[in-house]
């Protein structure tokens, strides 16, 4: 889903892992191994609640930084990095431009992690690509969706009632539109705060569409991309979907490449600008949808927000009691509850919770289960000590998250 980045393990509980993050400590819950020990890398998943290792980025080295060589003379090594460039000498290693390479704490070279991973002689002189999420026009695959409905997707009726018109429409009969006189969506802005479903409910389009191909694309890889990169790769991805219609692209957090253009530099101008004249590009009954998603409509450049580009909006939201209920069946694994269990209870306890929030309630309750090897002894029951257990865990990540968004928000104002 998220953001991944690679932080250092300091501490090992049993099913998460005490990082350290930014001058900060969290805890992360650990989907690696049992394997990990203080020292180690790990790479780091944004998650609604609590922020997820998912891999290890390297055992027990110094530091997570990584950056590129760009330039080696005799005696010197030129390397970028997200943060800026450093010359370094040159380290005993074998190392060559176009390497990954890890540095220390401080800011010394480490090792290479990856050779060759650019190549310089590319028109824009080569980037920094990041060993996790690499991009390059030839993986911009069509990705899988899941195998879900309407049916699935809980408490919002009048959002899917909009989606299956400015989304399903246009991509499977666009011919409709015409018939009423009017154009066929292009666009359409999908907003509302994270969690709330909106990469899942442009997923379970893409799955009621017969033969429609999923192309994703996140808006902070794209912009951490070199400018030339990111216009080769913004190109190969439309030509790629018109080409295989019906096609969704999916931007997620179209916010980052296209924020409001007073705001931006002149990098995210062009990045705009492209955008703007590769929608226009998409033929009328093309049955091409893009579909942006925001957390904050008003962050995005007005430009793109005109009929003709993304001028259909889609809003997002909590889910109501009722929609929660919903949610809640939705999510409930086929497994025994006891009857002390009270869905009622638990429809009034979740307010302000998000569908992704309700989601992750079971996946607590399931992990509490698997801990305390529940399932050994046949199929096991859900005791109301365990949803209770779980509803606080989610509870308390929620309400860190929260506090870690005030902090930010608070440095924010304060830097700026
Ligand atoms: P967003 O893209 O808005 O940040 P996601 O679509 O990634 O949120 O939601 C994460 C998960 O939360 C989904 O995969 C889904 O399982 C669950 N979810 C969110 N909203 C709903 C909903 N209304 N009904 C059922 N599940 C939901």
């Amino acid at each position: 889903m998220g953001n991944v980045r690679v932080l250092q393990v300091l501490a090992v509980e049993d099913q998460h892992l005490l990082v350290y993050d930014n001058g900060e400590i969290i805890q992360v819950k650990n989907e690696i191994s049992s394997q990990v020990t203080p020292g180690d890398f790990v790479e780091v998943e944004d998650h609604y609640t609590r922020d997820k290792a998912v891999g290890f980025a390297r055992e027990d080295d110094p530091s997570g930084q990584q950056g590129i060589i760009e330039k080696k003379t005799d005696d010197l090594l030129l390397v970028r990095t997200e943060t800026g460039k450093q010359v370094l000498p040159i380290p005993e290693e074998d190392v060559s431009p176009g390497d990954g390479v890890l540095l220390t704490d401080l800011g010394e070279f480490y090792t290479v992690f990856e050779e060759d991973i650019v190549d310089l002689d590319d028109d824009d002189g080569g980037s920094l690509r990041r060993g996790v999420n690499d991009m390059d026009p030839s993986d911009l695959e069509p990705e899988n969706v899941p195998d879900k409905q309407y049916s699935d997707f809980g408490g919002m009726d009048e959002v899917v009632e909009e989606v299956e018109y400015k989304v399903q429409v246009p991509l499977k009969e666009p011919e409709r539109f015409e018939d009423v006189g009017m154009d066929a969506p292009k666009g359409v802005l999908f907003y509302g705060p994270p969690g709330t479903g909106k990469t899942y409910l442009a997923k379970i389009v893409a799955n009621q569409v017969e033969d429609a191909s999923f192309y994703s694309i996140r808006g902070p890889e794209l912009s951490a991309e070199l400018v030339g990169r990111t216009e080769r790769l913004l190109r190969g991805l439309f030509e790629k979907a018109q080409n295989n219609p019906p096609a969704i692209i999916f931007f997620d957090e179209i916010d980052s490449v296209a924020p409001r253009r007073d705001k931006t530099m002149d990098s995210g101008r062009r990045t705009v600008g492209q955008l703007l004249s590769l929608m226009d590009g998409i033929e009328d009954r093309g049955r091409v949808v893009v579909i942006g998603t925001t957390n904050l409509i008003e962050a995005i450049d007005p430009a793109l927000r005109r009929p003709g580009r993304f001028g259909r909006e889609i809003e997002f939201h909590r889910p109501s009691r009722e929609g929660r209920r919903e949610i809640l069946d939705i999510h409930r694994p086929d497994v025994e509850f006891a009857d002390t269990v009270s869905f009622d209870d638990l429809v009034e306890k979740t307010e302000g919770w998000t569908g992704a929030h309700i989601e992750s309630l079971f996946e607590e309750i399931g992990e509490i289960l698997l801990k305390e090897e529940r399932d050994r002894e046949g199929s096991p029951t859900i005791r109301r000590m365990d949803v209770e257990r779980a509803y606080e865990r989610v509870q308390a990540q929620i309400n860190n998250k929260e506090a870690q968004r005030r902090r930010e928000q608070e440095a924010e104002e304060g830097s700026g």
